[in-house]
């Protein structure tokens, strides 16, 4: 499918230009250069979630714009952007992760966006900097990172904090998924810019020694171990969790009411806040169909697909969660710079080397 050339964008409301035409009277011949059915939006995206297929669908019906969809883990999408260069067909692009975002930056693969609409929606510590240009990415979603907890063995205060999962009263009971998954990553970023470099490299070192088995799988895995008993206390995801909540299926729905729930440092910094996030493609060919598009996920409809569809927290102030997480009850974020966290990954990733966590 080739790529059509941008062309001004209230020309794309098919209803809209309809309208008009008949209005104003304008000339037949006029009309019959409307909108082309086939305008097209090519995202890369890596979020993995099929419920986003409601989020696309909007969007093309109420531009008219399609979206042409490539699909791939955030890692992915970064190494085909720099190897297309500047004959990248993407115009937007998805990444489900502050450190991956920060990484585009770095990369030169974005553009910066100034959008009044973005910058009055996103809370300013959920998007990239902005040297005054704007922002090169935004959070449109978040996601916290939460503590379960087998509660026959252990009280809610052996696990309110980051901190206590390196406790030597932890020891053999923690389950995580990889270290250097991006959403470990950004959590040990945060820890970094709250605890320090020392602190917080003892504090991975402690994570090792706890651990009840070599980091496996996902997220939902761990909930999962949790449960069985195999481990006293995971990492997760908000979303994992209140899916489980939200299943249909009994076997998924026991397992997270089973566990305990802790959203960590109530009395500190707050819970870690990770984002799904949108960028402009540094050589996007349809750049104002693009800012359309990012704008267009932080309207109220597409922040409702975001937390009625997986389970994410809407960024946009005065969008509700969905009643599974909602039922979780409230909690305190950090307010730390999502930028700062990605940025501090890098540091991360050596002390993980270092301490041996895989
Ligand atoms: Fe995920």
């Amino acid at each position: 499918m080739p790529i059509p050339t941008a062309r001004p964008l209230r020309t794309l409301r098919t209803l809209g230009v309809t309208l008009a035409a008949v209005v104003l009277g304008t000339s037949p011949a006029a009309q019959a250069q409307a909108p082309s059915p086939d305008r097209v939006l090519n995202l890369y995206s890596a979020r993995h979630y099929q419920t986003d297929e409601a989020l696309y669908e909007n969007f093309t019906k109420a531009t008219g714009i399609r979206i042409n969809r490539v699909e791939a883990d955030d890692a992915g999408i970064l190494a085909r952007l720099k190897a297309e260069g500047t004959a990248s067909p993407a115009d937007v692009i998805l990444l489900v992760d502050a450190a991956r975002l920060w990484r585009g930056e770095q990369d030169d693969l974005f553009q910066p966006v100034k959008s009044a609409v973005l910058e009055q929606r996103i809370p300013a510590q959920l998007r990239g900097s902005d040297a005054g240009q704007g922002a090169q990415w935004f959070g449109v979603s978040t996601r916290v990172r939460m503590v379960v907890y087998d509660k026959t063995r252990l009280k809610p205060a052996d696990v309110d904090s980051y901190e206590k999962l390196a406790s030597p009263q932890l020891k053999g009971l923690l389950c995580v998924r990889s270290g250097s998954h991006p959403y470990n990553l950004s959590l040990f970023g945060s820890v970094l810019e709250h605890l320090g470099p020392q602190a917080t490299e003892d504090w991975l070192k402690g994570l090792v020694a706890n651990l009840a088995r070599q980091p496996k799988g996902g997220d939902t895995d761990q909930i999962k171990g949790v449960a069985s008993g195999e481990c006293g206390v995971a990492v997760t995801n908000s979303y994992y969790l209140a899916r489980l909540l939200r299943s249909n299926n009994p076997d998924d729905k026991a397992v997270a009411e089973k566990v305990g729930v802790m959203f960590p440092n109530q009395a500190s910094w707050g819970a870690h806040v990770n984002i799904a996030g949108a960028a402009v493609a540094r050589n996007a060919k349809n750049r104002a169909a693009a800012v359309q598009f990012v704008e267009y996920l932080v309207s109220d409809a597409a922040q409702r697909y975001f937390a009625d569809g997986n389970n994410e927290f809407p960024v946009v102030v005065g969008v509700a969660p969905n009643a599974a997480l909602a039922s979780l009850g409230r909690f305190k974020t950090e307010t730390v710079p999502i930028a700062k966290v990605g940025a501090n990954t890098v540091q991360v990733q050596q002390m993980l080397d270092r301490v041996g966590f895989k």
